[in-house]
């Protein structure tokens, strides 16, 4: 167990682990995973494979959100890793929480998101708390098994983050906020949101925005009902309507006007995150489609020695091969405390379309049956197509790629 592995090192293991990662980290890029980064490696795989793969389907057949599944894996330190020991946290980089990600996602990318959203929450805290706030709401997230949400897109503005239209406006020493929001993971479940609100109404998008810690029990949030999608249905998503919602000052991130920089740095520490969900995603399905091409035979043979099969086998672990690597080198990068957001859409976008191709794969290689719910690809097959959507779409990515491209034209 992962807080136990540890837990005899200090009372909540932080500083001993921070030592230990920041070592780790600076000694360059390495493939070779240290004996610690193994132990949680295995202990993730270990509760992936027996509390989070076998309560999957019924979590996404229900839609029930997996409470006691987050409540095991935050005893064993698998849930806000990154919170930094100062806060009462694991303080792991995002190369480490990425080996933790990919074995959660490998049990069910639903669940996994559930707990991945808390560190999407966190990541605005992370850049840009002060001390106060980080030990109160990142401090917190340590102390008990709570969720927490971001909440910046809106029912007209998702991509274009620019155009979000939730106010926020300053009366005498508070913010008032108005407005809603869409497609919030964790919405009903969370314990407190961070809110992207505009406080400058004719500000370009640069300095027009304001960050906002909100604790969910405010007056005035109303939470719409929990939406039925495609995939992932043990996640919890949800609109959130905040009507004359009172926030202190005390809990502006940053100052007034940096919101739109600060939540979109959290994506540095996210992006390689979510790609490694996918990462985990599409090991799954390329396992579940191996397994079955070496039992399944048609015309005399296993159909893994027809070609055709075995190929998209092959195809399916050089694209996670390639994608793993990218998060890795994104998680590193942020690691070293270096500018990453080039390769973090990279490894998302990557990660993406190898999720969706590896299980769209998966089920042909499963033939008839990948097309029935009593086998596990169509799951993954509708669970994957949420990775090119969320925290930036597939478009957004190669939009964040090809700017830098063009912005280092110098260099080529
Ligand atoms: C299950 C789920 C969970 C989510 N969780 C959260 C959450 O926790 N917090 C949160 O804030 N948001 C969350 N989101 C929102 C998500 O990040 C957005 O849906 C996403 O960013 C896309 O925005 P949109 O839906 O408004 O699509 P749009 O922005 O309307 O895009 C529509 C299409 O146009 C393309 N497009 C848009 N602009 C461009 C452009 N400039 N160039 C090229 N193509 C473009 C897009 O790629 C897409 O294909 C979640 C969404 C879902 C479905």
């Amino acid at each position: 167990m992962l807080r136990s592995i540890f837990s005899s090192i200090t009372t909540r293991s932080a500083l001993a682990v921070r030592t230990f990662v920041s070592t780790v980290s600076t000694s360059g890029p390495s493939f070779a995973l240290t004996e610690e980064q193994q132990g949680y490696q295995e202990l993730a795989r270990k509760f992936a494979h027996e509390e989070i793969a076998p309560k999957a389907a019924y979590h996404d057949k229900t839609g029930d959100y997996p409470t006691e599944i987050i409540k095991k894996a935050w005893e064993l330190g698998l849930v806000n890793t990154h919170i930094p020991a100062e806060f009462g946290g694991l303080g792991f980089g995002v190369f480490e929480s990425s080996l933790i990600t990919e074995e959660l996602a490998w049990g069910c990318t639903g669940i996994q998101t559930a707990i991945e959203a808390n560190g999407l929450a966190e990541a605005p805290l992370i850049v840009s708390g002060n001390k106060e706030q980080n030990k109160k709401y990142l401090g917190r997230m340590t102390e008990e098994p709570l969720m927490a949400a971001y909440c910046v897109t809106e029912p007209g503005a998702g991509s274009d983050v620019a155009g979000i239209g939730t106010k926020a406006e300053k009366r005498s020493d508070k913010w008032i906020i108005n407005g809603q929001k869409m497609w919030i993971t964790n919405g009903g479940k969370a314990n407190w949101y961070f809110v992207l609100a505009r406080t400058d109404p004719t500000a370009k998008p640069g300095s027009a925005f304001t960050g906002f810690i909100v604790d969910a029990n405010t007056p005035g949030i109303i939470i719409g009902k929990k939406e039925i999608n495609l995939g992932q249905r043990a996640s919890d998503t949800r609109g959130i309507t905040f009507e004359e919602v009172v926030v202190p000052q005390e809990n502006v991130l940053g100052s007034p006007g940096q919101g739109f920089k600060i939540a979109m740095a959290a994506f540095d520490i996210t992006r390689p995150l979510i790609a490694a969900g996918a990462v985990g995603l599409a090991r799954r399905a390329m396992e579940e489609a191996l397994k079955y091409s070496l039992e399944r035979k048609t015309m005399g043979q296993k159909i893994f020695n027809h070609q055709s099969i075995a190929f998209m086998l092959a195809d399916a672990a050089i694209g996670i091969e390639a994608a793993r690597n990218m998060v890795w080198k994104a998680g590193w990068l942020r690691d070293q405390n270096q500018k990453n957001t080039f390769y973090a859409s990279i490894a998302k976008a990557l990660a993406s379309d190898v999720a969706v191709t590896t299980a769209n794969n998966a089920v042909q290689i499963f033939g008839g049956n990948g097309f029935n719910t009593e086998y596990p690809v169509e799951k993954l097959y509708r669970d994957s197509k949420i990775f090119q959507i969320y925290e930036g779409t597939s478009q957004i990515q190669r939009l964040i790629i090809s700017r830098h491209l063009a912005e280092n034209v110098t260099n080529l």
